[in-house]
């Protein structure tokens, strides 16, 4: 075993830079006699092709392979720098390990500095310590890992302590808003729970934490924004880290009773209760592949490529299951998502697989252990809903693991109708599921907080968690009910048992029924007003889902997710084939075609967007059209060629200004020429509080307006829609969103123009009701709330709907005009 003498370590240094730092630690090593000083050279030559920086400000500077022959003897030096020095990519060192190996003595010391690269106190301790003993106990291993005795948990400079006030303690939800707060401030953040301490920026530490509700949490911090980045994290734990609605929407269905309670003739397997409703269908074992891989590999640079472009790959993979996920279910719902990747930049988890790939493991060996490791962690902590996170971690770590080894098995999906069985279901897999082929889900493990229950209830798929390891004995054709409202897999259930689920399954079908039959029944109030009912879509299948759905056209196609998932922008032919195929299923219903709307939280890597300070006011929208006009262009020529097939409405989004108008529709009209198309209606998006001001301009120039209301809340409340802890108070229902709308309305009806609505308030029943109140004449919802929102408008008369928005402009708040449905 490779020992660490005290002349090998050197405390209290200052160094001016990388250099300088490594040759301290080079003169170290000469002196003792290890080395030939040219292995100096060697290691800042290792500099040039790779960061030797692990984290928590430790590097470990060390040679090529092709200069071993400059080491008289494997040692390794410790030069300390207590004030640090920078290593590149804004990271600071300051425990610089110097590693001169001809061999593998030395990868103790780097085992143990895995270790201390996951606690930040002691990391935090060796780094500032007086004492050399102390470095080289740890560092030799004879300093236990985890003692807290020699690694006292301490706070950073400035600090408050705040009492965790959610009702599942610091899970997953706050833990992510908070990590992403605090990435955004240059200064070391932590919080201590009683003798745990966790980083801030590193979601797993967070959770590590186990601080569930009532726990006494300090936050301290230091660094140039130390101060600001206290006052945003105390403003966020006062507003509450979570998001109010999406909790309430994703509550576990209620108390979890037994099977054995329901009146089933056939014998029944409890579980617990997780997205209510009845199947009745074949059983279907769901297998996950396996993945193998190597423990170790030659070039650690090489494995650190590797990983490195796996956790890009899964990266990219899981942005488009968020957008995937937020198109057809919502934000909320995608947020899952983002959580995923945050587990994947989380900084302990990736310099943990760090250290092991620079001891020569290969980089599924390091990736699968620095997950396992914390997964497990995760798994026993007494918080069901913290334990249950460590379900996503493996899912994460999965996800990365199979672009580093062999795939083998492969994920099994049924082909036909059935109950799918399995042990957990991750997000990945809920996501891929057919709807139209899994009547329901069973799963052997997982609780009602877990994911897959989130999921199943976004979809509508009845579902039972944590049913028992006997579920995955049943054999794959297994006549099977699964009562998701009552929590039981009922196997071989009788007539008697078939035909009391099917009642079930009517009773809870009638109500949605009852609108879905009357979905292609136009909405006119009672009083004999008009209210078009038209779909949000973003795909040609979605055209057609909504004409299904009881859509009278569409109201806003959102382009940009012709643009997403792919490498290129789409040529105009491409894009002519789809707008027609569109037009095709609309059969001449019109279709309002929005022009490419990215900026702000729609990113589109090949588009090579400008890295902004603040995209949400930057070059988003029609913005970005005017600047990027050969995107423009041969998006207008394509929507241009496409009208021959259908009518359509050309609209452009984030228009603020005239001048911006005025440009866009000379572009349109020269294209217009080229093409020798027909004239087609002109119009814009309402959403930003400009063009609300400027409305009798801008309504001289269009044909129609169609108001955004999300962007119109963000901006007119100066709350950023996707924001952690504001979002849920960015209401689309605030007078003064509604006071917008009215005057937008006013002018568009002194313009002679008419007014619709597409943002998310539109679809929510008393939205619909308000804004139909405010002389809106279109709403174009998500496919869905056609139906609902066309029930909800037949219902009432427009006169009651006038009188209910008039009340609600003079509300002072969001939740007085929510009172008065
Ligand atoms: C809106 O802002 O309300 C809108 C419909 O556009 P998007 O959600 O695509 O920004
Ligand atoms: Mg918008």
């Amino acid at each position: 075993m490779l020992t660490l003498t005290n002349d090998l370590v050197a405390i209290g240094q200052t160094a001016t830079d990388k250099a300088d730092a490594i040759a301290q630690a080079v003169d170290l090593l000469t002196a003792a006699g290890k080395i030939d000083p040219r292995y100096g050279a060697s290691m800042m030559g290792r500099e040039q092709v790779a960061n030797t920086f692990l984290g928590n400000g430790i590097a470990i500077p060390h040679g090529l392979p092709k200069d071993r022959d400059l080491i008289h003897d494997t040692a390794i030096a410790v030069v300390q720098i207590p004030a640090g020095v920078d290593w590149g990519s804004g990271d600071r060192a300051r425990l610089v390990v110097a590693i001169a190996a001809r061999s593998d003595e030395h990868l103790a010391v780097l085992t143990n500095l895995t270790d201390v690269l996951g606690d930040d106190a002691v990391a935090d301790k060796l780094a500032t310590t007086t004492d050399v003993a102390e470095i080289v106990a740890r560092l030799t291993g004879q300093a236990p890992a985890n003692d807290t005795a020699t690694a006292p948990a301490t706070d950073l400079g400035d600090s408050f302590t705040v009492t965790i006030a959610g009702p599942h303690g610091l899970h997953a939800r706050p833990a992510t808003a908070l990590v992403s707060l605090a990435k955004g401030y240059d200064a070391d953040i932590r919080l201590r729970h009683g003798d745990k301490v966790g980083n801030a920026k590193s979601l797993i530490s967070l959770l590590r934490l186990g601080a569930d509700q009532g726990a006494e949490v300090t936050v301290s911090a230091e660094g140039p924004q130390a101060p600001e980045a206290l006052d945003a994290l105390r403003a966020a734990f006062a507003q509450g880290l979570e998001d109010e609605q999406d909790s309430v929407d994703d509550a576990p269905a209620g108390p979890a009773p037994v099977a054995a309670a329901l009146d089933w003739e056939g014998k029944t397997l409890p579980g617990i209760s997780s997205s209510p409703g009845y199947a009745l269908a074949p059983v279907f074992q769901f297998l996950r592949e396996d993945v193998s891989f190597a423990t170790d590999a030659d070039d650690p640079s090489t494995e650190q490529a590797r990983l490195d472009a796996a956790l890009q790959t899964a990266w990219r993979q899981l942005e488009a299951l968020y957008e995937d996920v937020w198109k057809k279910s919502g934000p909320a719902k995608a947020q899952i998502f983002r959580a995923h990747q945050e587990f994947l930049g989380d900084p302990e988890m990736i310099e943990a697989a760090a250290a092991l790939i620079s001891q020569g493991r290969s980089a599924g060996f390091a990736w699968n252990t620095a997950v396992s490791e914390r997964a497990d962690m995760l798994s026993g902590m007494p918080d069901a809903t913290l334990a249950a996170r460590a379900a996503d971690l493996r899912d994460v770590g999965l996800r990365v693991l199979k672009q580093l080894g062999e795939v083998t098995g492969g994920a099994r999906l049924p082909d036909q109708p059935c109950i799918l069985v399995a042990d957990d279901l991750t997000p990945s897999d809920t996501a891929q599921l057919d709807k139209a082929l899994v009547k329901g889900l069973c799963t052997a493990s997982g609780g009602p907080t877990s994911h897959t229950s989130i999921i199943a209830r976004a979809l509508d798929i009845p579902a039972v968690v944590g049913a028992g390891p006997a579920v995955l004995d049943l054999a794959n054709g297994t006549a099977a009910l699964l009562d998701g409202t009552g929590g039981g897999l009922v196997l071989d259930p009788t007539a008697a048992d078939t035909r009391h689920a099917e009642a079930a399954m009517n009773d809870l079908v009638a109500q949605r029924e009852t609108e879905a039959r009357d979905r292609f029944k136009p909405a006119i109030t009672t009083d004999g007003a008009r209210v078009e009912v038209v779909a949000n879509i973003s795909d040609v299948a979605e055209a057609t889902a909504a004409i299904d759905a009881g859509g009278e056209g569409v109201g806003l196609l959102r382009t940009e997710f012709l643009f997403v998932n792919r490498d290129h922008a789409p040529t105009e032919d491409e894009q002519v084939a789809i707008y027609s195929a569109m037009l095709d299923a609309m059969n001449g219903l019109p279709i309002i075609i929005r022009t490419l709307d990215v900026g702000g939280d729609k990113e589109i890597p090949y588009l090579r967007m400008p890295v902004e300070e603040n995209p949400f006011l930057g070059t988003r929208g029609i913005r970005f059209c005017l600047t990027h006009e050969a995107i423009f262009r041969t998006q207008l020529r394509a929507i241009f060629r496409a009208s021959a097939r259908g009518p359509v409405r050309i609209m452009f989004p984030m228009v603020a200004m005239t001048d911006e108008l005025d440009d866009a529709l000379r572009i349109a009209e020269e294209v217009r020429a080229e093409v020798g198309a027909e004239h087609a209606e002109m119009g814009i998006m309402i959403e930003v509080p400009s063009a609300v001001m400027m409305a009798p301009e801008l309504a001289r120039r269009v044909d129609f307006f169609s108001i955004g209301t999300n962007d119109l809340t963000q901006y007119a409340l100066a709350m950023d829609r996707m924001h952690p802890t504001l979002a849920r108070k960015a209401d689309g229902l605030h007078p003064a969103v509604l006071r917008l709308i009215d005057q937008t309305v006013k002018a568009a009806a002194r313009a002679g123009i008419w007014v619709g609505a597409c943002g998310g308030v539109a679809g929510d029943p008393l939205g619909a009701r308000i804004l139909a109140g405010l002389g809106l004449v279109e709403l174009s919802v998500s496919i869905p709330s056609i139906p609902s929102v066309k029930a909800e408008l037949r219902a009432t008369s427009m006169e009651d709907n006038r009188a209910l928005a008039g009340r609600a402009l003079g509300c002072a708040d969001a939740a007085a005009v929510r009172a008065l449905a």
